[in-house]
């Protein structure tokens, strides 16, 4: 079994800031926010920010896994 496709199956995203999470978590560690989709797509961990140029762009503070994109 493909690990890329277990991801989304595995995790949601936080709207606000798209960190990803366990299914059963109900609150984003990061942002603290509530809301989350299991729509999502594209992945990326950031382990080190300062040697990360795509954390940079997505503007991520707090090393983890992010959804690259959104689903409406
Ligand atoms: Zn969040």
């Amino acid at each position: 079994m493909p690990a890329r496709r277990k991801y989304s199956k595995l995790f949601k995203a936080c709207i606000k800031c798209k960190y990803l999470v366990p299914l059963d978590t109900p609150r984003c560690p990061v942002c603290g926010s509530e809301n989350f989709t299991e729509n999502w797509s594209g992945i990326v961990i950031v382990v080190d920010m300062e040697k990360s140029d795509i954390a940079k762009m997505l503007d991520i503070k707090v090393p983890g896994r992010y959804a690259i994109r959104l689903g409406t």
